[in-house]
């Protein structure tokens, strides 16, 4: 279904957007303020489109001198080839960035850099490689003062809602194959699956791929990261679709072993029924005392009090993610469970999976380690705490402490993958080329599908890609000479009749099902993680007798965890002014807005 002479088409677009994160919120905004008419396509139902971008960290890298970005960049890439028009497309552009936001995103930036200052518990993300040349240029800029709160991706999305005259979106509508014409290697439409239905829309000017990467593609992992399991901190929906779609029409793949990880030492707590990891940015406590992180077969594999750089550990003269492991844990004494029992935990669930044994031989069979490595392992660790030197891997003497007699105690890790980089090569102009290093006509693509990081990540350069390589493809698509045949006079893309739908954002009319009673009052709020949060508030004798969440999108795991113990807080204190649950602070604010909003209704 790739190559198609005259295909008979269910719809025609000047461009097809395929991914709505913030690549092709970016990509479809510029194409359709460059006259396009665009179909945005995403594959996540509602509330949950927006991919990687809407759980990150919405910082986006920055410079104040491009020539010395340009000097860093070329650094990271450690002896591989990079194209270095990428790079300048990319560092310019990041210099722009304070013209860019105030322009095109209605903010003065804040500077990340000014904030680390200020605030000495944030991760040391900005430059990410100090000391490399031309790192000093370096900075990230955040939309406004606030991190991992979606804010940056709220902005894109509203963009691309206000322009809904030019801007079809289709959710719940994966692409599932670019259409090639058969002479020229053209690309003229993608096949979609809408409705139930593979539907062939043309696209006259050009496709953008925008949709991500195979975070959550099994085998892909495999193949492609060398990794048996990994848990995704973002999105579930990007699952390597373009690199199935690519590698059909023979474009050049690039980066493909690179990801970027986070969390302690690029961990979080593996909970088995969860498909996502939570992500604790920092955890200082698991590397001091009596505690090691395990390997598979019981062994120590990292330095467990180093900062790591997006899952990177240093490696001689260069920065790599440890091997993967299958089974991992946190292994520690009673000592060190003490003192866990003192302590804030920021994993809610991390004495339920803990496990216990009275020796370290048992402790190693309960997590399918080697019981005489362990043991091994757990005398040399030991060993190194008491002559204040760690000739393994170098752990600061002063974060060591000898295990005691027991009992033991583990708990059970995830490797973490945040994105994927790999994809399709893109020239400076976004667009895509095939193996001959030859333009594949009208294909183009932006963000981390193809991503330009191909050693080292500097961290905040994806969402810096979505802007810079998605303006730069939205425009450049445009530009094309509009592919035009006979047999387009019977579709054109003002056809509505069609029941395809043309915008299932503005069209979804959820909340108008849901029944308020007389003595109940419904409020909203948009400042969540997932969409609009409707709180149904009930009264009892003049009270706040109930609060109920119909419909809600929040991030499963973490704003869940708000979901289920706000309801009560509010109750008992008949307020919503009442303190948010930790870890998961932009629900909770969203929950007593949300309410709020109900009670200024009574008040009216
Ligand atoms: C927890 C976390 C924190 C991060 N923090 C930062 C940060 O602060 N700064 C930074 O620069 N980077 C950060 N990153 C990385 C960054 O978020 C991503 O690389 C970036 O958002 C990717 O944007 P994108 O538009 O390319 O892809 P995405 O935002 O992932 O969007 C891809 C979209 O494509 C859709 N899709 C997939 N397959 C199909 C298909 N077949 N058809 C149609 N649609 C499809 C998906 O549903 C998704 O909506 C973070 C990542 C995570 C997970």
């Amino acid at each position: 279904m790739t190559v198609l002479n005259n295909p008979k088409w269910d719809r025609i677009y000047d461009v097809i957007v395929i991914g709505f994160g913030g690549a092709g919120a970016t990509a479809a905004r510029f194409a359709a303020d460059n006259g396009a008419k665009v179909l945005l396509t995403d594959v996540a139902p509602l509330y949950h489109e927006g991919g990687n971008t809407r759980y990150a960290g919405q910082g986006v890298s920055s410079n104040h001198n491009p020539e010395k970005a340009l000097a860093y960049y070329q650094s990271l890439y450690d002896g591989y080839d990079m194209d270095k028009g990428v790079l300048e497309a990319l560092t310019n552009a990041q210099y722009q960035f304070p013209d860019y936001f105030k322009k095109f995103l209605d903010s003065t930036p804040i500077s990340s850099l000014e904030i680390m200052k200020n605030d000495p518990s944030m991760p040391r993300l900005v430059p990410e490689y100090p000391g490399k040349p031309g790192y000093e240029a370096m900075d990230a800029l955040l939309i406004h003062n606030g991190s991992f709160d979606s804010a940056l991706w709220k902005k894109l999305r509203q963009k691309v809602l206000e322009r809904a005259d030019k801007i079809d979106v289709w959710l719940n509508s994966p692409a599932t194959h670019l259409i090639q014409r058969p002479n020229d290697q053209t690309i003229y439409g993608a096949e979609i699956n809408r409705k139930g239905k593979h539907v062939l829309i043309k696209a006259k000017k050009g496709v953008v791929l925008t949709l991500g990467g195979f975070e959550n593609n099994k085998h892909m992992i495999e193949t492609f990261l060398g990794a048996p399991k990994l848990k995704p901190l973002g999105s579930l929906y990007n699952k390597g679709d373009g690199v199935k779609m690519v590698s059909e029409i023979g474009a050049k793949l690039w980066h493909m072993s690179d990801y970027e990880a986070l969390g302690f030492s690029g961990f979080s707590v593996d909970l088995p029924d969860k498909s996502s990891g939570h992500l604790i940015m920092k955890w200082p406590s698991v590397s001091r005392g009596s505690i090691i992180i395990t390997a598979d077969d019981g062994g120590r594999f990292l330095r467990e009090d180093e900062e790591n750089k997006h899952g990177h550990l240093k490696d001689h003269d260069t920065y790599t993610i440890p091997t993967p492991q299958l089974h991992p844990h946190l292994v520690f004494d009673q000592t060190k469970f003490d003192n866990f029992k003192n302590e804030d935990i920021p994993e809610p669930e991390f004495f339920n999976v803990m496990i216990k044994a009275d020796s370290i031989e048992e402790l190693a069979k309960k997590i399918d380690a080697d019981p005489r490595t362990l043991k091994q392992t757990i005398l040399d660790f030991n060993k190194f705490a008491e002559n204040g030197r760690d000739i393994q891997f170098n752990r600061n003497p002063e974060t060591m402490r000898s295990f005691d007699n027991g009992p033991y105690y583990a708990v059970p890790l995830a490797n973490t993958i945040l994105n994927t980089q790999g994809g399709a090569e893109k020239n400076s102009r976004a667009q895509i080329i095939n193996w001959d290093n030859q333009v594949i006509p009208h294909l183009y693509e932006a963000g981390e599908f193809g991503g330009l990081t191909g050693r080292l990540y500097n961290g905040a350069t994806n969402l810096a890609e979505c802007l810079i390589f998605g303006k730069i493809a939205g425009e450049n698509v445009v530009k094309e000479r509009a592919l035009v045949s006979d047999n387009d006079v019977n579709t054109s893309a003002s056809v509505v009749n069609d029941n395809l739908g043309n915008n299932d954002i503005l069209n979804n009319n959820t909340y108008q099902n849901i029944r308020v009673g007389s003595n109940q009052l419904l409020g909203e709020s948009n400042i969540g993680m997932g969409g609009t949060l409707y709180a149904l508030v009930t009264f009892t004798n003049n009270k706040i007798a109930k609060v109920e969440f119909p419909y809600n999108h929040e991030t499963e795991g973490i704003g869940s965890r708000a979901i289920e113990k706000m309801p009560d807080r509010i109750v008992n204190a008949n307020s919503y002014n009442v303190d948010v649950v930790s870890g998961a602070t932009v629900t909770s604010n969203a929950i007593k807005d949300a309410v709020k909003n109900a009670l200024d209704k009574r008040n009216k």
